[in-house]
């Protein structure tokens, strides 16, 4: 288990400077409705999925916002980390609660997470399907992690894009574009399954960050030679791979966590760029623009518990396979 690290933080306006012989007041913090107008600006809610639950899960729209920590899934420890941080936002990006809560009480695990957040004053926002279209959003960080050029949407769909494809700077082998992958991902217990031969060469990626293997025939049709996301169910990769009788699209399974992690750093940038001084917080009009906050600052922190269930494999057979 690992603790979260401290990535950056910003200040609203000028840095409060105190003068000598002359006491200030502390700097008024943000309040949570301010931090999430950015957030909603980031990732627009609308973009969301109809069957997604985004937004904000707990917490009071005038609660003041010094320290956010983000993190993939709001599971206990990662609420409990939060806590311990002194964290008063939680960003997430998959939903606490998805389907049909009648309670929340200790007596079920998403129970004791609401509850404990809400006793910890503790708010949670996730920017779950509207964060993987944004841009840019997940895939593009995924692409980043890739590093892919020339990125475009895999595909649109209601003017909305989905996945990314990008070309790799020079060709190289398969098993050689995973491996440098690997150390740009968080390791895993599971690590990067590949379906495709190690020694083919691939210079055109796609990717969607989480589960992905709906998207396997936009892939081939955006001609991409590698396909990196995360979920990998047995027959869509079969028949994938039967389909381009053992030709591209190559597929990489990234871990669902790892593929998705990396979104975490861009959405901390974003969110930080946003608030700085050149950065609008809430609506306009609202009297909560530049200067509404002179001095404010938000520290954030990304986490690095993995929140991944798999935890180890055995009798992997890394080089074993029939092709
Ligand atoms: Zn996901």
């Amino acid at each position: 288990m690992q603790v979260s690290e401290s990535r950056g933080s910003a200040s609203r306006g000028r840095e409060a400077r105190p003068e000598p012989g002359r006491t200030h007041p502390p700097a008024a913090p943000l309040a949570l409705r301010d931090v999430l107008a950015v957030l909603d600006g980031l990732y627009p809610p609308g973009l969301a999925q109809d069957w997604d639950r985004v937004g904000l899960v707990t917490g009071d729209l005038d609660q003041p916002v010094r320290i956010v920590h983000l993190a993939v899934d709001a599971t206990l420890a990662v609420i409990r980390e939060a806590l311990d941080a002194h964290a008063d936002l939680l960003v997430t990006h998959h939903p606490l609660l998805l389907r049909g809560v009648h309670g929340v009480a200790t007596t079920t695990a998403k129970g004791a997470a609401v509850t404990s957040a809400v006793v910890g004053d503790l708010a949670i926002f996730c920017a779950h399907t509207n964060a993987d279209l944004a841009r840019p959003g997940v895939c593009d960080a995924l692409a980043a992690v890739c590093g892919l050029e020339a990125v475009e949407p895999l595909r649109s769909e209601d003017r909305y894009a989905v996945g990314r494809v990008g070309t790799l700077p020079v060709p190289v082998t398969l098993r050689s574009f995973v491996e440098n992958l690997a150390t740009r991902l968080p390791a895993t217990a599971g690590g990067i399954r590949v379906a495709g031969p190690p020694g083919v060469t691939v210079q055109r990626v796609a990717v969607v960050g989480g589960a992905g293997d709906d998207r396997i025939d936009a892939v081939r049709a955006a001609q991409a030679d590698v396909y990196v996301t995360a979920d990998l169910r047995h027959h869509p990769v079969l028949e994938a791979r039967e389909e381009s009788r053992g030709g591209p699209p190559y597929l990489v399974d990234a871990g669902h966590w790892a593929s998705e992690w990396v979104w975490l750093a861009s959405a901390e940038r974003e969110l930080l760029a946003a608030l700085g001084p050149a950065g609008a917080v809430g609506p306009a009009g609202s009297g909560r623009g530049p200067g509404g906050h002179e001095g404010a600052t938000v520290e954030t922190y990304v986490s690095h518990l993995r929140t991944e269930p798999w935890e180890f494999v055995v009798a992997a057979n890394a080089d074993g396979g029939t092709s």
